[in-house]
């Protein structure tokens, strides 16, 4: 067989690594391609926030999983100590004595490939193939290809393609940013989003890529428009615009899910469907509700909860997201800034036709809690009309803003 691998930190895999990867594949006609993370790397100390090394493997799955013939390999992670690449190599050649084996390696390590442990040894047994990491980086990877090959008689082959100049370091800082999604795999970002990782901040745009397949077709227009009204009023109002939208991106993003389901999410996540404020007596028997009686009692309202939930847990929002999609569906007493803001747009975006909407989306833009006033009575009042019993939640939180007035 013809094999290669491409061993690194993948701290996280990024699209550099795929786009050389693929490269590799074709140029060389590799049977099979294998993505090693290291355990612990001999060139690099890892960053304080560093993903583990499980993680990072689980990552490195996700980006060879794309590509066909290729997988990620465990080989460095499971061994103990440094990661070394003769090691790795040994190892893989056991296993098809007759074959032929590549290392790939871009730029940076390609030129210090002699001062390697065992270089001797890697470059008389594997063949080597290196592309560049960055425009411009041919002629440095040809000369240092053409000492190899006089000194130690390896044989060297330079891979061509048009580099994609992004490195893992990259990566993490614009992650950091509210950046980054465009520089890795969309499962890629998912993951790092589930995770936590890297001090990632969800980046609007990505988020709402991930969540449209979770939405039914119809109501994708209603999130669209949620999403620019809650941009709107933020601005308006004085709150954090990206966090408004990423509220309003996620909102009904269980909405289609059956109700099972939204309960698993919400047990997987720490959030009990209830209806929230501090212990009430004048509450007790809706407080006492178990999450099934309480998704049987107000079916309307569960996805609401499981929506927090999967922001949460699946992609990665902050607390003040969360609980701004958890109280959407309801309002409830002491709304923040954020939760009124989620609860209108979701109420007056510009696909709404409901009676009376008007005048709530005037008002919406200059008298924040007398539009919230009018929109909950109005709902509560067609809910009666419907012989629908409210969550005990709205009615405090309409109570609420008749006292603040
Ligand atoms: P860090 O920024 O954390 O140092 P890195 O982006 O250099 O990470 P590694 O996982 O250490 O990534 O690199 C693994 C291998 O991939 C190395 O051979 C490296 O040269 C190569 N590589 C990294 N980035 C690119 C890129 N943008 N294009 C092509 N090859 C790359």
């Amino acid at each position: 067989m013809n094999r290669g691998f491409l061993g690194g930190t993948f701290n996280p895999p990024h699209l550099g690594h795929i786009r050389a990867a693929r490269a590799a594949m074709e140029q060389l006609g590799l049977d099979e391609l294998y993505f090693i993370p290291t355990g612990e790397p001999p060139h690099k100390d890892l960053p304080a926030d560093t993903a583990t090394a499980e993680q990072r493997l689980e990552m490195t799955e996700l980006a060879a999983s794309g590509i066909p013939h290729a997988k990620a390999l465990d080989l460095e992670i499971r061994r103990e100590g440094p990661s070394y690449s003769v090691l790795t190599a040994r190892e893989l050649l056991e296993e098809d004595p007759e074959g032929e084996l590549w290392l790939l390696c871009g730029t940076d390590m390609f030129l210090t490939l002699d001062q390697w442990y065992r270089a001797d040894w890697l470059l008389e047994n594997l063949h080597i193939a290196a592309y560049p990491r960055k425009p411009g980086e041919m002629p440095d990877l040809e000369e240092k290809a053409e000492v190899l090959r006089r000194k130690w008689n390896a044989r060297v082959e330079l891979i061509r393609l048009d580099p994609m100049e992004v490195s893992s370091t990259d990566v993490r800082s614009a992650l950091k940013r509210g950046g980054g999604s465009e520089l890795l795999g969309d499962e890629i970002y998912a993951y790092i989003l589930r995770n936590r990782l890297y001090g990632v901040q969800p980046e609007p745009d990505a988020l709402w890529r991930l969540a449209v397949p979770m939405l039914e077709e119809k109501r994708i227009p209603h999130v669209r428009g949620c999403r620019e009204e809650a941009g709107k009023l933020a601005l308006r109002w004085g709150a954090d615009a990206v966090e408004a939208e990423r509220a309003a991106i996620l909102h009904d993003v269980t909405k289609k899910m059956p109700a099972e389901e939204q309960l698993r999410l919400c047990a997987a996540y720490g959030i009990i469907p209830g209806i929230g404020g501090e212990a009430d007596p004048a509450r007790a028997d809706e407080e006492s509700l178990s999450p099934d009686d309480f998704a049987r009692r107000y079916p309307a309202v569960l996805h609401a909860f499981s929506g927090a939930a999967a922001a949460w847990g699946l992609f990665g929002v902050s607390s003040a997201v969360r609980d701004a999609i958890m109280w959407h569906t309801t309002g409830k007493r002491d709304m923040t800034l954020l939760e009124k803001i989620i609860w209108l747009a979701d109420y007056i975006e510009p696909t709404r036709t409901m009676p009376g909407v008007k005048k709530v989306r005037r008002l919406a833009y200059e008298d924040l809690d007398g539009a919230l006033r009018l929109a909950m009575k109005n709902s509560l009042d067609h809910m009666t009309e419907r012989k629908k019993s409210p969550h005990p939640a709205s009615l405090e939180a309409l109570n609420d803003l008749k006292k603040e007035r």
